[in-house]
């Protein structure tokens, strides 16, 4: 069967990516509309119900936008921070039959994947990152975060496949639209992550066995899919590393990324 990661949104308007392992499905964040949920997962012959869970990240409402919906129609279990789950339950007191909250820093077990969730820098209750192992292979999901704490890092590394936030470019931002004071909460250590902290990181997962790199939560106005790819791929370039990267487009990917075991090999950088 299939290792793949298809992501259905990304970006400030809305987050949400299926990863497939070992026979497992497991739905990241719910920023998108259940019918939309329903068209993207048809096209690959799923539906809801074939979902085992899906993980949240945090609250802010690009990552659970189709939530009220989705409790109302589906049983799929939802796991989440205890800080998350408790400003979810606020808002959505309908979601409290679905919602499963672990402390952050918890290992559990979805299907067949074994998960990990780490805490993220983010002006959020609880925002949480994730590293998912299973069929012997790893895969690091982190979004949303101001700056690359050690913990984050540790989870990271040694990761096959990683999601990898890569927000803004800091001089688009800075002449950019936003005014000075979300500015300075974007680029603050509970903000997002720039596309020189993401490449900056990126060179370190990489000599560390990443293999396929997706960027991913790019901003629409302070960003271009060119600019977070040439960041990340110059810093590898003058490390003497490589990857596959891909930029997480806002809509849908044009298809999965199956998820490759191979790891890149750092004795022999490319040119
Ligand atoms: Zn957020
Ligand atoms: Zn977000």
């Amino acid at each position: 069967m299939d290792n793949f990661y298809y992501s259905l949104a990304s970006g400030s308007s809305g987050n949400c990516g299926l990863l497939a392992l070992d026979g497992t499905y497991i739905l990241i964040d719910l920023g998108v509309s259940v019918r939309r949920l329903t068209a993207l997962l048809g096209g690959l012959g799923l539906t809801i119900d074939d979902l085992d869970a899906v993980l949240l990240t945090h609250e802010h409402i690009d990552h659970i936008k189709g939530m009220a919906t989705f409790v109302k129609r589906h049983s799929v279990p939802l796991y989440t921070a205890i800080g998350t789950a408790e400003a979810l339950s606020r808002k959505f007191p309908q979601a409290n039959d679905h919602l499963r909250p672990f402390y952050s820093g918890a290992n559990f077990t979805v299907g067949n994947v074994k998960v990990y969730a780490f805490p993220t820098p983010h002006d959020a209750a609880e925002s949480t990152g994730y590293r998912f192992e299973a069929d012997g292979m790893r895969v690091g999901y982190a979004t949303d975060l101001g700056f690359v704490p050690t913990p984050v890092r540790e989870a990271l590394l040694g990761c096959s496949t990683v999601v990898l936030e890569s927000n803004h470019d800091p001089e688009m931002l800075r002449t950019g639209p936003y005014p000075y004071a979300l500015q300075q909460r974007v680029a603050g250590p509970r903000g997002h992550l720039s596309n020189p902290d993401c490449a900056k990181l990126a060179v370190e997962l990489v000599q560390n066995g990443t293999s396929q790199l997706i960027l991913a939560h790019l901003s629409d106005k302070n960003n271009t899919p060119g600019h977070a790819r040439l960041e990340t791929e110059a810093a590898l370039r003058a490390a003497g590393l490589s990857c596959t990267i891909l930029v997480a487009p806002k809509d849908e990917m044009e298809q999965p990324l199956l998820l490759t075991r191979e790891e890149a090999c750092v004795c022999c950088p490319s040119a």
